[in-house]
Parts: structure tokens; C-alpha cells; sequence
């Protein structure tokens, strides 16, 4: 599914495509589509109900 996340870095808006078969909880490093610095995502949700919050860290 399709989702966004806010850059921990230069905070404009990334998309971001999560799969469910992953499970309820991942956590994943993504480079920021506009200032390419790397964040950490960490994401909750049910994949039954189809709800995800994801937010995003700087990583290390
Ligand atoms: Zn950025």
C-alpha cells in the first residue's frame, strides 16, 4: 500500500510503499526523495484493518 512520511531532515513529504506481508511492525531505512539523507522509519499498523502510522527518525 501506498503511504507517506515526513522527512526527519528537510520535512517535505516522501511516499513510501509498505508491504503488509512484512508485518505490523518494521522498521527500515529510506532516502529521502528530495534531500536523499537517509531516515529511519518505524512502522505500526494492522494489515487486517489496513491502518499504518509511520514516522521517521534521523538515523543513528
Ligand atoms: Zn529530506
Amino acid at each position: 500500500m501506498m503511504t507517506t512520511y515526513t522527512c526527519a531532515y528537510c520535512g517535505e513529504i516522501n511516499d513510501l510503499f509498505i508491504d503488509p506481508s512484512g508485518g505490523d511492525h518494521q522498521e527500515f531505512i529510506e532516502d529521502c526523495q528530495i534531500c536523499c539523507r537517509p531516515n529511519l522509519l518505524k512502522m505500526t499498523g494492522n494489515a487486517e484493518a489496513d491502518v499504518f502510522t509511520v514516522t521517521a527518525e534521523v538515523e543513528g
